[in-house]
């Protein structure tokens, strides 16, 4: 199996781009030592170059892959975006947040954002994506999969919330598991 370092202190993570992994013959594994990024960017690329560059500083792989992620909601100009993760102190308060906002809201359009970067010993990227799942936030909260957003995100392509799909669903439709698709492509014609 070909490690890569994923860029991430959430296990979670690293079995999710696994999962979506799975066949390719590559394996993703947790930094070694302490991983502690400065995510000061505005944008989605940025932030994961910030967190692949700080996991390749003591990465004992060759190759260090980064993800940064969130969900643009259009009638909001794109928010939470970039602070998905900071929005609300809990979960279960950023989706109250979300829908409050939304209350008066037509245009429920949205999109889950993924943008990943590899890069290589010296943190020099190697390879960046940004890819999308288009949606929708609902009114309530739906179904008892996922994690973050997905409970309010209908997926366009699916006709479902986010949180209704299986894990194997969600990990062929997800932005995660398209930009995961995208580097995987990458890594068979550059490793
Ligand atoms: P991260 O950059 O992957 O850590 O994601 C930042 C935040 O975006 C998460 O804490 C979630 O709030 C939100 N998010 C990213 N991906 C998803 C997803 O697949 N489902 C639900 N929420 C997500």
């Amino acid at each position: 199996m070909y490690q890569i370092t994923l860029a991430t202190s959430n296990k979670h993570k690293v079995d999710e781009i696994n999962l979506i992994a799975n066949g390719y013959d590559v394996e993703f594994v947790l930094p070694k030592g302490e991983f502690d990024p400065v995510e000061d960017s505005d944008n989605f690329i940025g932030n994961a170059y910030c967190k692949a560059k700080c996991a390749s500083l003591n990465a004992k792989t060759e190759l260090t892959l980064a993800d940064d992620s969130g969900l643009c909601v259009e009638a909001l100009n794109g928010a939470p975006g970039i602070y998905s993760a900071r929005y609300a102190p809990s979960p279960k308060e950023r989706i109250e947040k979300l829908l409050f906002n939304m209350k008066d809201k037509e245009n429920r359009k949205a999109k889950f954002v993924c943008a990943m970067v590899v890069v290589d010993k010296k943190g020099q990227i190697l390879f960046q994506t940004e890819q999308t799942c288009i949606g929708s936030i609902m009114h309530e909260p739906k179904g008892k999969g996922g994690f973050g957003y997905d409970p309010i995100f209908f997926v366009q392509s699916e006709n479902k919330g986010m949180a209704e799909l299986s894990e194997i669903e969600k990990s062929k439709v997800s932005h995660r598991a398209k930009a995961l698709n995208c580097v995987l492509n990458w890594l068979k014609d550059n490793r």
